[in-house]
């Protein structure tokens, strides 16, 4: 295994989140948010492993300032964790929306640039700032490999049947109308994770993903390779999400703009930004945190969200255990898959015709992975948690 530092970096259209992982021991040397870039206010958390958090609230005009404070940090003398940025040996940067052009990751050259641009239009509100942090390394750090791991390339593995619109074929021919999915490098990572566990060939199982955050999506998994997943052209489609509708009828965007009198534009971002169990529960929250609280005080708005968001859960499992003519384990990751014992206690509710029972004790621990299900279980159940950044600079190390 090299032993180099790599820079994992997470543009978003105003935030920046890095991490610096060695590659040898896996550790974590380094981590921050870049919060506000563009706008007044910006502010930097940076926290070196075994140091402490500190935060700083300083100008950011744009993303290269924003990388140039990064490295900044990650070279000082005094808090910084290396000496000179030649200790960093690689960026790995996390790229939304690969279209059909990618299906691993790949080193990115003056081509990789275009292809990525070219999807621009897949993903308006990410892969624009994907680039500007790409372009920013490169213009501070002209000498390091990058490399673009994107969240759609895991899922490319979709056979036609589960990847196609019932929509006209021109659509797909002319525009890749189709479904891509989103959150790849978790789902690989989490079911590769679920492989070893097991002590079994990846290319064996039949796994199920549930990537449960505040954006949300599940991924079918058989014999190694993505076969289904939830979310589609955007990440708009598939399970009902923190704010995004996930699945519905098409023909009630026209009826609400009749309705409200609202643009089309108006309601897609209704059903993005106010939908989901925030939008179900009546503006209540988006947090599983809060809505647990009130779902335990026999809030009802709280009840009828959680049995909904569950229940789409379930519908998927089924879906997919179809899809792959059986399932040998399902995985819980992400922010509620991880941290949200009663979810996977609705969830599995449904589950009991593949043989599922859930260990309750297991099913209560919290940050490292655990078997939930009991021995017995025909399924088994586990709880991953997901490191999309350790996945990303382990991409990185094996293309450089
Ligand atoms: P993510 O997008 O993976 O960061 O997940 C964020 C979501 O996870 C939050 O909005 C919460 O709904 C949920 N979450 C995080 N921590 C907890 C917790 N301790 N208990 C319940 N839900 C949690």
């Amino acid at each position: 295994m090299k032993d180099i530092n790599v820079l994992v970096i997470n543009c978003g259209s105003s935030s920046l989140k890095f991490q610096l992982i060695n590659s040898k021991s896996e550790e974590v040397i380094a981590k921050g948010l870049c919060e506000r870039i563009g706008i007044e206010g910006s502010k930097m958390t940076y926290a070196p492993a075994g140091g402490a958090k500190q935060e700083t609230e300083t100008p950011m005009k744009d993303h290269t300032q924003a990388v140039e404070l990064v490295l900044h940090a990650l070279t000082d003398a005094k808090t910084g964790v290396v000496k000179s940025l030649d200790e960093i040996g690689a960026v790995g940067h996390r790229i939304v929306h690969g279209g059909e052009d990618f299906a691993s990751s790949t080193l990115i050259t003056d081509e990789v640039m275009k292809a990525i641009e070219k999807c621009n239009d897949l993903a308006p509100l990410h892969n624009p700032a994907n680039l500007i942090g790409i372009r920013a390394c490169m213009e501070l750090m002209p000498e390091t490999p990058m490399v673009a791991v994107f969240d759609t390339a895991f899922h490319q593995t979709m056979p036609e049947e589960a990847y196609l619109y019932g929509i006209p074929y021109h659509y797909y021919e002319d525009y890749k109308v189709r479904r891509y999915g989103f959150h790849g490098t978790s789902h690989s990572y989490v079911s590769k994770r679920a492989a070893k566990l097991l002590d079994q060939k990846y290319e064996d199982l039949k796994i199920i993903v549930c990537h449960l955050g505040n954006g949300a999506s599940i991924s079918a998994v058989k014999n190694g390779k993505c076969v289904d997943t939830s979310m589609g052209l955007t990440p708009l489609e598939g399970l009902i999400m923190g704010t995004r509708s996930g699945d519905l009828d098409p023909a009630i965007i026209e009826f609400l703009c009749n309705k409200e009198g609202k643009s089309v534009n108006e309601i897609l971002s209704v059903l993005n930004k106010e939908s989901g169990v925030l939008g179900l529960s009546g503006g209540f929250s988006s947090d599983f945190r809060d809505l647990e609280k009130a779902y335990h005080a026999g809030d009802a708005a709280a009840v009828r969200t959680m049995k909904a968001f569950a229940y789409r859960v379930a519908k998927y499992i089924g879906a997919y255990t179809a899809a792959m003519n059986g399932v040998d384990v399902i995985c819980f990751t992400a922010g509620i898959g991880e941290n949200n014992p009663l979810t996977r206690t609705m969830v599995a509710s449904y589950l009991g015709y593949l043989g599922i029972e859930l260990d309750e004790e297991a099913n209560a621990k919290r940050g490292e992975d655990v078997l939930i299900s009991i021995p017995s279980s025909r399924t088994k159940v586990f709880v991953i948690p997901t490191n999309e950044e350790l996945a990303i600079a382990r991409e990185t190390v094996a293309l450089i």
